[in-house]
């Protein structure tokens, strides 16, 4: 598959790409789905370039996405959508993340919402490797999270756990539920190191005992800790269209992967909202082979990475 893969990135062959295995681990499943299927491609047209901000990205998705799938329906259309996503994409990992929030939408039950996600996956893609992840929003008042939390510990259900949210705020009131987590065999993972910067990586990570990092990309400004989360084989799941289009860097060409890659730490790359960046893993792939950022072999070590974990 490596030299097949290697050679679909050097004849811009996005079908080829489609057909090889690939991992998506940073998916925010109810923003994870195909346009086309869930909202229909003329959206595409009134997507800009970039976002100043999340306020403006959250705009445009409230404006031209939100309307089209509202409600329980909504739900299950835009699950179904990330689904298929990843089937036509080749994705044969995929970890979808998803809010506590949503099971609003099954009469708060937590059973009646995990029936629901496996129902949509044996409609649609049962042959993938499926992580289902819990997360959570970053709140000051985390009592409430923290019951619901051994409520979700013994359904015995996600294999992850992501804490969303303002990333440049303090972790440690979270210690007790990764702990929990933790004891559960969980993948422990939080967005930390797109709007914060390295030394709130190397926090959140010692704090949390975290297994992986939804982007961490700000951790390339401090050589130190990037030897740090190498030597400790901390995980980067990277969404590079994500990081362009919101701002945190400025263009592919500048994208830190390739540094974060040079010093050892493990990288993938990933999708993040598939519904507002409009970019598929073979699409990211692409981008990042095109403009001469990765080699394919390196790519390919990326790709076979992702897929390794499980
Ligand atoms: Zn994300």
């Amino acid at each position: 598959m490596k030299e097949q893969f290697i050679s679909y990135l050097q004849n811009n062959d996005i079908d080829g790409l489609k057909k090889i295995s690939k991992s998506d681990l940073h998916n925010h499943a109810t923003r994870g789905g195909n346009i086309d299927y869930v909202v229909g491609s003329n959206i595409t047209k009134t997507l800009p370039i970039k976002f100043n901000d999340l306020n403006e990205m959250q705009e445009w998705y409230n404006m031209n996405i939100k309307p089209h799938c509202i409600g329980k329906q909504g739900f299950i259309k835009r699950i179904e959508g990330a689904f298929l996503q990843a089937k036509e994409d080749g994705v044969s990992v995929l970890t979808l993340s998803f809010g506590i929030g949503d099971k609003i939408h099954f009469n708060n039950s937590f059973d009646e919402y995990i029936e629901n996600i496996e129902k949509i996956k044996e409609k649609i893609f049962p042959q993938v490797l499926f992580i289902p992840e819990i997360s959570m929003g970053r709140t000051d008042d985390i009592k409430p999270e923290e019951y619901i939390f051994d409520e979700i510990l013994s359904l015995d259900y996600f294999k992850a756990i992501d804490l969303v949210g303002d990333d440049t705020q303090p972790v440690d009131n979270y210690k007790n539920i990764y702990k929990k987590a933790k004891n559960k065999g969980m993948i422990l993972k939080a967005h930390v190191g797109e709007f914060g910067d390295a030394e709130s990586v190397r926090k959140a990570v010692d704090m949390l005992e975290l297994d992986q990092v939804q982007h961490g990309i700000n951790a390339v400004n401090s050589v130190e800790i990037m030897k740090w989360l190498a030597a400790n084989k901390v995980q980067l799941n990277i969404c590079p269209t994500s990081n362009v289009m919101l701002n945190r860097v400025n263009s592919y060409e500048t994208h830190p992967i390739v540094k974060l890659f040079s010093y050892g730490i493990p990288v993938t790359i990933n999708t993040d909202d598939m519904l507002i960046f409009n970019q598929s893993v073979s699409n990211e792939y692409l981008n990042l082979y095109n403009r001469g950022i990765l080699s394919a072999e390196e790519l390919n070590e990326i790709r076979e990475k992702g897929l390794s974990i499980y």
